[in-house]
Formats: C-alpha cells, sequence, structure tokens
C-alpha cells in the first residue's frame, strides 16, 4: 500500500472532540482551547526492546502504545482528547499487520473518546511506535507528583503484578487459572481515566501512573515532593488467584512489575473521602497502602513494612532478594 492510501486508511471519518478544527489531511492539526490547560506527553515502543511479536499481535502493540500515553494523561488529573502516530515500518510487516496495530490504537481511543488528528509514516528496520498523546484538565489542576505532604495517605487504584503475571504466562505453557485477565492485563491495560478525570475537585493530591513497578514510582513522589514514604506490604492490593504463583514471584511482580497503569498517589486524611466517593463512583478499587511523612536530613526513602512488621528500604529497582 502506497503512504497516502495508508493515511487515508487510518484517518477517522468522524471525529469525536469538538474542540477539533483540522484532523489529518494538511500539514498539521488545529484545535482551540481557551479555557483549560494542555497536557502532552509522548512514548515510543521499539520491537525488541519493548514488546516482542511472539506475546503481542499487531492489535496489542497499538492497544498498548496508546494506552501508555493516555496512563501519562490520567496521572496529571488530566481527560484524554487527540493522539498522534509516528510509526516506522518494516517490510516483514503486511498491510493486514498495519492494519491490526491500527485497530489496536482506534479501539483504544475510542475507549476513551481520542481522536486521531496526526501523525508521520516512514519505513525502517524494525517497528517502532511513537504515540504523542494531548489532554485538557481544569487550568492549575493539573496533578504533580511533587506535591506529597506528611500526614498524607497513599492509595493506590485497582491490583498490582497483574500485568508482570500475564507476561509471564504468555511465555510459559504452565497451568494457571484466571491467565485470561492475567494475560489481558498484560496486552491491553485498562487506563484509569475517568476516575483520574474526576478528580478536580481535591484541593490536592499527587499522582503517578504505575508503569515502572511501585517500587519505582514510590521513590519518584518521595524525591518529587522530598518526603519518606512508608507502604505496608500486606496491603498492596492483589488479584485473589495471584495466590497461585511462589511467594518470590507475588513480592517481586507487585512491587516490580511494571505495566499495571494503576495509579499511585496521596492525599490528605481531610480529603480521603472526597476520593473514596470519586472512587465508588467511577468503580475504581481504591486502596490505602501507607502514608506519608516528612524526611530526616533530605533523606527521601521509600520503607516497606513486611508481614512481620520488619521494615526494609524499598530501592527504585531491582529484585530485594536476588541480583540480576
Ligand atoms: P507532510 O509531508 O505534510 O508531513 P504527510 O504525508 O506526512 O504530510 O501527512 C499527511 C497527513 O497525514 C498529515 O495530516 C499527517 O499528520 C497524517 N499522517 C501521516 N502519517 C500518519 C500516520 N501514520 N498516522 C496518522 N496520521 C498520519
Ligand atoms: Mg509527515
Amino acid at each position: 500500500m502506497d503512504e497516502f492510501a495508508f493515511i487515508n486508511q487510518v484517518k477517522q471519518s468522524v471525529y469525536r472532540q469538538s474542540s477539533l478544527v483540522k484532523g489529518v489531511g494538511d500539514d498539521a492539526a488545529v484545535f482551540r482551547q481557551t479555557a483549560q490547560d494542555v497536557i502532552t506527553a509522548v512514548d515510543t515502543l521499539v520491537e525488541g526492546v519493548h514488546f516482542s511479536r511472539k506475546v503481542m499481535d499487531p492489535f496489542h502493540i497499538g492497544f498498548r502504545s496508546l494506552a501508555a500515553n493516555v496512563s501519562d494523561i490520567a496521572a496529571m488529573g488530566a481527560v484524554p482528547a487527540f493522539y498522534l502516530v509516528s510509526i516506522v515500518i518494516p517490510e516483514s510487516y503486511s498491510d493486514r499487520d498495519l492494519d491490526g496495530i491500527y485497530q489496536g490504537l482506534s479501539s483504544a481511543a475510542s475507549a476513551h473518546h481520542m481522536d486521531l488528528i496526526g501523525g508521520d509514516t516512514v519505513s525502517g528496520g524494525e517497528l517502532s511506535i511513537a504515540v504523542t498523546a494531548i489532554g485538557f484538565v481544569k487550568k492549575e489542576k493539573a496533578r504533580y507528583r511533587s506535591v506529597a505532604q506528611p500526614g498524607d495517605i497513599l492509595f493506590v487504584t485497582g491490583t498490582l503484578g497483574d500485568s508482570a503475571a500475564g507476561f509471564h504466562m504468555l511465555n510459559s505453557n504452565g497451568y494457571y487459572t484466571d491467565r485470561a485477565h492475567y494475560e489481558d492485563r498484560h496486552r491491553m491495560p485498562q487506563i484509569r481515566s475517568h476516575f483520574a478525570g474526576q478528580l478536580e475537585s481535591l484541593n490536592r493530591v499527587a499522582l503517578n501512573d504505575i508503569s515502572d513497578g511501585i517500587a519505582n514510582e514510590a521513590n519518584e513522589i518521595a524525591d518529587a515532593s522530598q518526603v519518606t514514604l512508608t507502604i505496608e506490604e500486606e496491603r498492596i492490593p492483589v488479584r485473589t488467584s495471584f495466590a497461585q504463583f511462589t511467594a518470590e514471584q507475588q513480592h517481586n511482580w507487585k512491587l516490580y512489575g511494571g505495566e499495571d497503569f494503576e495509579l499511585l498517589g496521596s492525599v490528605s486524611e481531610r480529603e480521603w473521602d472526597v476520593l473514596s466517593t470519586i472512587a465508588e463512583r467511577t468503580q475504581t478499587p481504591l486502596t490505602k497502602i501507607g502514608y506519608v511523612s516528612s524526611s530526616e536530613e533530605k533523606n527521601n526513602r521509600v520503607i516497606l513494612i513486611d508481614r512481620t512488621d520488619k521494615s526494609t528500604q524499598l530501592l527504585k529497582k531491582g529484585y530485594t532478594h536476588r541480583s540480576r
């Protein structure tokens, strides 16, 4: 297929966003904003580095690449609206594969009411797909990871470790229960966009999406906010069938397994009830997992308290029990 035909095929026939003035078809897209702050994020997926075709169909590659961006927009407390796709296409990808990628993209887009407003198409050695997402938030209501304060409650949405468990299953022939759920969580992550978009009524909330594992994201909040976070391991929410995995797998996947795309955040005790109400209204599982305290001598850390009340420092990366 030539580039012109390809662009025509991926072009939406109808747009969803009322602020769009010009979509695909000119040198650039145009949308109009007067009242809100504009939020942007970009994310690149490269075959062999970020995914393998052994476990990801073209549909999943497309779906996941937009989902990762929607997650960043959600983690800013914003609502996604538009996306652009820059794609490097190798010879080994057929028209059908490309179609699958764009079906995955448009499936994720429709779930979040987003419009494809542009992109770039080039051929190259391996598949690489860079998605740029644009969202909106009420003025001054973008949510930063730097605003956690001592006394806050630490919370997380959904369950953790599912995506890593799904990845494990996709690469193994063993017998597992609940396989479809875990594999879906890895290949088609569902983003807490609806919940994030309702947080405007809160005075203050620190937010971060869990793309690299909670250990990593918690340290980012601690560093950005200059505080200490304490997480009680037993409170970290996991799915019931997560018990089928070994203790080591559970530990590693819930703390360091990335790509769950849940939200980690902190709010004041005073605003906890407001947050709970928003979670209920948007049918978002919400769990208190710990608290925020002040750091001694700027030593911003994340402390993990285990079942036996033992506390250890949770480091950004890596497995605590073995070196990689
Ligand atoms: P230009 O040379 O002006 O960049 P292109 O031929 O690259 O023109 O793009 C023409 C139109 O198609 C533009 O609106 C562009 O944003 C859109 N477009 C190009 N490639 C893609 C793609 N892979 N996905 C979505 N839109 C695309
Ligand atoms: Mg171009």
